[in-house]
């Protein structure tokens, strides 16, 4: 297959695209861009191309690292397209100093390689550095200078030489479609015709969109780069055709970034106002606005502050230059919905502008990219994010934050609330301290609770954290517990064929009787998990799905063939997992349903009415104890919680929050899609094989299992000293060496210490083998164990 395809935009990202396509044997790809090339003037023209890849993100981080890989390689008539200075991250403050050795960690958690300096380190490598002024820097020596400029042009030629055209001074005014497809583009010069387009437009591209109806969610803003003169201390440092030498560096406490051209040094700033720049009406919208000195002051003075050298001249020029930002800073791919064959790759940095390029033609070309690109899909989202002000409110915070400490668990301030869940009105009464997930509301323990003794912790892992959470874990060891399911996206797929849809689908057998409740995999057709999830069979063609997020509804639409219907049912519904020993204590005498242990078995739904309330009852538990989530729709939601509220008090019913479900979850062993595995694992390294049955007939994914190298293993670790906390994402050694990285971890309050799921090489994946996390530079002993920690018989749940 050769299909035509035209990339709009000749930038960073369209010409790297056309060179992995045409590398891949997608010959006729033909680029246009509205400006001369190779400079057409979009961000790409103006960047100064600096490449940090350590990312909080494994994704983004090689996404980047596959960049410098790619660029460090090309060069244009002799000169070089990537320089690999280093990369300098300094800290003048303990907060910050203490989150480089957190940032040390992500790294090597990713495989890049970086090394924690003294200040006279730092300034040996960097000489304008007054050491005086840090407490010490992160240094990474393969990161370094992109040319974007010259990357365009060196990736564009070699893609010509493939055969691909490159159009400048065409400017796209329509996108041709015929029956749900595109069929070309429309340009000032004529019609192209094609079966693929890719957006590449940069922050143009919400333009582009319209004109195909897509919302492409990001907020075009202006950031401040300027150039200094000479600097007295600089004369002679560099060659001018090389420019650089000294690292790249990170003044991150105030907001700024250097880099060297030959004598002169280029300042970053992300410490002014968010200056949003809207493209309305038909005038283009530049890419450099006037540099406005008033906002850069702060900046000058930082910067001679840190470098002294710099008193020595000025600043000479500058620009606020334009790109793009999102509502989580995530790049924005994939395919258009409702018109099949317009693609999408926006929002993306030079930074990680090859490893998105080539991610994308491996989907185009290979129907899947290699790596997982979930936090980058295009249809992440959900509606309510994609309302115009919602994109602007967190695209703005999103630049503010670009380099501030972010936690992982740290809210976004606004808009909120955005969605609650119909129980809202008394958890707030109850004291709840949400934090925010997907738009909700998210209850994450209960100040009416009280808290119980815990180990102490580090500042760090005590944030957005309460020994509150001990309390409700406990309550629902010992008692009963209410827990908000509702923010669960939910499903309903019916219709005819529903179940044969769903089987193709998935990989367990949902054949079963109505009433059914099964736990399956979503694959993609290379075998990796797109997700799981709880598919509960309420009629022969009516199912209930319990998914992960607009991603599972997307995948599923995709696939579903006429007559099956896919409705979101989340927002109209709610849920109680109500959960416990004497969870059935507190809902038999609601109903005449029969509850008992043999009427209603272990994933089993029923339909009941508990008083007035009519509810689906799913017998399942997310925290190793018996119970049932309980659906209602949601107007009646707030009767189902007053109506369990008041039937558990004489059980000493509590409500729980997601910090103590998080504990339960993890001493049980239940993975969590996204954070534990992703579509780069496969059921048996995940540990979820139970959920394949393979003779049930085909499925998609099925053809591939077992063609990849197994050589990981999901672990269940536990630290060895009870008093010893980490979050997720810390590295993890055997020995000396890094061999893996923790997905999930919390305090296991019934265990006595912290559960830490990590990926691990088949051999160290064995009960008993010891290992260390490293958490902010301090290696924790912990210990593989053999899982689930609770409970492995199941015997609270089955019974
Ligand atoms: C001042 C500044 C500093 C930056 N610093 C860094 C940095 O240090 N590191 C980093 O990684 N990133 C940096 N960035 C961000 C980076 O430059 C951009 O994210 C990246 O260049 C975007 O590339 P692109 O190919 O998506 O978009 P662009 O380079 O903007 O290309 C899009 C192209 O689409 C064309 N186009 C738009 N509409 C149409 C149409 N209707 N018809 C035809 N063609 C059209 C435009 O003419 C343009 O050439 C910086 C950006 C700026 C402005």
């Amino acid at each position: 297959m050769n299909p035509r395809v035209v990339i709009i935009g000749a930038g960073v990202v369209g010409s790297a695209l056309a060179d992995e396509l045409t590398e891949r044997g997608w010959t006729d790809v033909t680029v246009v861009d509205r400006g001369p090339l190779f400079t057409p003037g979009g961000s790409s023209s103006h960047a100064p191309g600096l490449v940090f890849q350590t990312n909080p993100s494994k994704t983004m981080t090689e996404l980047a690292r596959y960049t410098v890989e790619k660029l460090s390689a090309l060069t244009l008539d002799g000169q070089w397209c990537f320089r690999q200075v280093g990369g300098l991250e300094v800290a003048t403050t303990e907060a910050r100093w203490h989150d480089l050795k957190r940032k040390h960690g992500l790294a090597t958690s990713w495989g890049v390689e970086g090394a924690l300096l003294s200040p006279a380190e730092c300034a040996a490598l960097h000489p304008l550095i007054d050491p005086s002024k840090i407490l010490g820097g992160f240094h990474v020596p393969t990161d370094g200078l992109a040319k974007a400029v010259r990357a365009v042009e060196a990736q564009a030629r070699r893609s010509m030489e493939r055969g691909a055209r490159f159009l400048g001074e065409h400017t796209v005014t329509g996108v041709g479609r015929e029956d749900g497809r595109v069929t070309g583009v429309e340009t000032d010069r004529g019609f192209i015709p094609a079966e693929v387009v890719v957006c590449a437009a940069g922050f143009w591209g919400p333009r582009i969109g319209e004109m195909v109806g897509l919302t492409i969610p990001l907020l075009p803003l202006a950031h401040q780069y300027a150039r200094t003169g000479p600097v007295p201390a600089m004369a002679g440092v560099n060659d001018l055709v090389l420019e650089a030498s000294r690292p790249i560096l990170r003044h991150q406490d105030q907001d700024l970034y250097f880099r060297e051209h030959g004598d002169r040094i280029g300042i970053g700033y992300y410490g002014h106002r968010p200056m949003p720049a809207f493209t309305f009406g038909d005038d283009p919208m530049p890419s450099v606005l006037d540099f406005t000195p008033g906002d850069f002051e702060p900046a000058w003075r930082e910067s001679v502050d840190l470098l002294p050298g710099l008193a020595g001249t000025a600043v000479e020029e500058g620009i606020n230059g334009i790109f793009s930002f999102t509502a989580d800073g995530f790049p924005l791919i994939g395919e258009h919905r409702e018109l099949a064959g317009f693609w999408v790759a926006e929002a993306v940095w030079v930074t990680h502008s090859a490893g998105v390029a080539r991610s994308l033609a491996e989907w185009l070309v290979d129907g899947q990219p290699r790596i997982d690109l979930h936090e980058a899909d295009l249809h992440r989202f959900e509606q309510v994010q994609l309302a115009p002000d919602y994109v602007e409110e967190r695209a703005k915070q999103n630049f503010i934050e670009v380099y501030d400490i972010v936690h992982p668990l740290q809210p976004m301030e606004r808009p909120r609330p955005l969605r609650t869940s119909p129980f809202h009105p008394r958890q707030v009464e109850l004291g709840a301290v949400f934090l925010e997930g997907g738009g909700w509301e998210r209850p994450y323990w209960y100040t009416a609770n009280s808290a119980s003794e815990v180990p102490a912790r580090d500042d760090w892992s005590a944030r957005y954290w309460s020994p509150i959470a001990a309390t409700e874990a406990r309550i629902t060891r010992e008692r009963v517990a209410m827990f908000d399911m509702t923010p669960l996206k939910r499903l309903e797929v019916s219709g005819p064929g529903a179940l044969g849809f769903l089987q193709y689908l998935t990989t367990n057998n949902l054949d079963k009787s109505v009433g059914s409740v099964t736990y399956t995999l979503m694959l993609g057709f290379d075998g990796g998990i797109r997700s799981d999830l709880t598919v509960a069979r309420l009629g022969p063609q009516v199912f209930q799905v319990g998914a992960n997020g607009p991603l599972d509804e997307d995948w599923m639409r995709q696939h579903a063939p006429a007559g099956v219907q896919i409705r979101d049912i989340t927002g109209g519904t709610c849920c109680i997992g109500l959960w416990g020993p004497l969870a059935r204590h507190v809902l038999q005498p609601l109903t005449r349903t029969d509850f008992s242990h043999d009427a209603l078995r272990y994933f089993r739904a029923q339909q009941a009415f508990l008083g007035e309330v009519p509810v689906t009852a799913m017998r399942l538990s997310y925290v190793g104890e018996l119970g049932w989530e309980i659906y209602t729709s949601a107007e009646l939601g707030l009767r189902l919680w007053d109506t369990l509220w008041e039937a558990g008090r004489a059980h000493g019913i509590a409500a729980a929050g997601r910090s103590a479900f998080n504990s339960l979850r993890l001493e049980k062993g239940y993975r969590s899609w996204g954070t534990d595995m992703t579509t780069e694992h496969d059921p048996v390294s995940a540990g979820l094989d139970f959920a394949v049955r393979m003779d049930k007939g085909d499925f998609i994914g099925r053809a591939a299992l077992g063609s990849r190298p197994a050589d990981r293993r999901l672990t269940c670790l536990t630290l060895d000293d009870p008093a010893s906390v980490v979050l997720g994402k810390e590295p993890v050694f055997a020995g000396d060496s890094p061999v893996g990285y923790v997905t999930s971890a919390s305090f296991g309050y019934t265990i006595g210490r912290t559960v830490a799921y990590a990926w691990l090489p088949v051999g160290l994946s064995v009960p008993g083998t010891p290992v260390a996390v490293e958490y902010f530079g301090e290696r924790l002993p912990a210990t593989v164990a053999a899982e689930p920690l609770f409970d492995p018989k199941m015997e609270r749940i089955r019974r």
